[in-house]
């Protein structure tokens, strides 16, 4: 089956109702006939359900249409992006290990990597989001254990070469993780280009319509095991019901990726050459600096727009004010557009050098293009523009 349709029709098993929809496994124990099928169940002799924080049917069948998508051999599902990324952390590296990073991502895995895994004794470097394959091997030390990274780089748009990266990380036999969140496995597939592993949260595009927190890590059987063990023990277990919802999200990815990504290609092209900003980035643009990397490993290009506003902090505040559609909110990935301005919010708290590190500059403005009609879209951000 091509990975459209299985998005759709894997499904855990039809119970004796004969449902059509996938029925929702809302437990948090399961039950045994006799003592001796408990016993062989606790001794890993079948792989019958136990306890929903070890597996359970809903939460595997969201699992098993992710593992499709990625191309993955298996995966396990968590309550969040963030214990996706930690999982996959803790897991896998201890004392003395360095993880490698791009400097440009996430806040909070930012957080993570720099504040708590040196508490564990885990080091860790970065490197330039543009960085080249010999400052790459330049930055590998010997107890480089992980190279962690996001492409598209999230909120800066940086597009880093997947098949560059993968095939380092295989010479040097370093654990390649990658966060696959804004492409999404529709638009790309890292397993492809050489990565061992691939975390997602599962809030933004893959549930789409901003209602569930979830998250999930795919790869390579052995590694991901190892990530089960240490979760299982640990507690950070999808919800059930948030699987189901998921589940459910992944039937429409396919489809809406596809309208989010041309919505934002309009938007994108539109407003490049809009005298209030003074540069805009958007993947499938040739203006953006990664534009041949993008076309090599994405489909299209996204559904995230950034552009920087000539007028730095105070435009950037009072284009969110004026906005009159678009909805002021820290998700991404929804059917509703979203704007948002990391410097006098999600990084606020950052010192202005810290903020140029990582990319975001004072006028920076993050656009989640949703599903709404792109001329609807376009109005409400060319009126909030109008003589900034
Ligand atoms: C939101 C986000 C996360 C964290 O996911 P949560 O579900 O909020 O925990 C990780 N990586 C990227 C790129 C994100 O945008």
């Amino acid at each position: 089956m091509k990975k459209q349709t299985q998005a759709i029709r894997i499904q855990t098993n039809r119970t004796n109702e004969m449902e059509h929809s996938t029925p929702l496994f809302l437990t948090s124990s399961f039950c045994f006939d006799n003592a001796e099928d408990m016993r062989a169940a606790f001794a890993d002799e079948t792989d019958d359900n136990i306890y929903s924080r070890f597996s359970n049917p809903s939460v595997q069948e969201f699992i098993d249409k992710l593992v499709a998508l990625e191309g993955a051999e298996a995966g396990y599902a968590t309550a969040s992006g963030m214990s996706a990324v930690f999982g996959s952390f803790m897991a896998l590296l201890k004392k003395g290990d360095r993880l490698l990073s791009c400097n440009s991502i996430f806040g909070s895995t930012h957080t993570v990597i720099s504040k708590y895994l040196p508490k564990y004794g885990i080091e860790y470097g970065y490197i330039s989001a543009s960085a080249t394959a010999a400052e790459w091997e330049a930055a590998i030390t010997p107890n480089t254990k992980m190279i962690y990274l996001e492409t598209p780089t999230n909120p800066g748009l940086d597009v880093l070469d997947l098949n560059m990266i993968g095939q380092l990380a295989k010479k040097h036999q370093i654990i390649l993780n990658v966060d696959n969140c804004f492409a999404t496995p529709v638009n790309q597939q890292p397993i492809a280009f050489g990565a061992d592993l691939v975390v997602h949260s599962a809030t933004k595009w893959l549930d789409g319509q901003g209602r569930v927190l979830g998250g999930a890590i795919v790869g390579k059987k052995d590694l991901i095991k190892e990530i089960y063990l240490f979760c299982r023990s640990t507690g950070p277990a999808l919800s059930p019901f948030n699987a189901w919802v998921l589940s459910k999200s992944l039937e429409t990815l396919d489809v809406r990726m596809e309208r989010h990504a041309s919505n934002a290609l309009f938007i994108a092209e539109q407003l490049e050459q809009h005298p209030a900003i003074a540069s805009l980035r958007y993947p499938f643009l040739p203006s953006h600096p990664h534009y041949q990397i993008a076309i090599k490993q994405m489909d299209n290009g996204g559904g995230i727009v950034c552009f920087e506003l000539k007028g730095g902090i105070e435009a950037g505040r009072q284009f969110l004010d004026r906005l009159k559609m678009l909805s002021l909110t820290a998700n991404l990935g929804d059917t509703r557009s979203i704007a948002s301005h990391p410097a006098s919010t999600t990084h606020a708290k950052l010192t202005e050098a810290e903020r140029q590190t990582v990319n975001i500059t004072p006028g920076l403005i993050r656009i989640s293009v949703g599903l709404e009609n792109k001329e609807d879209i376009l109005n409400d951000i060319l009126q909030a523009l109008n003589n900034l």
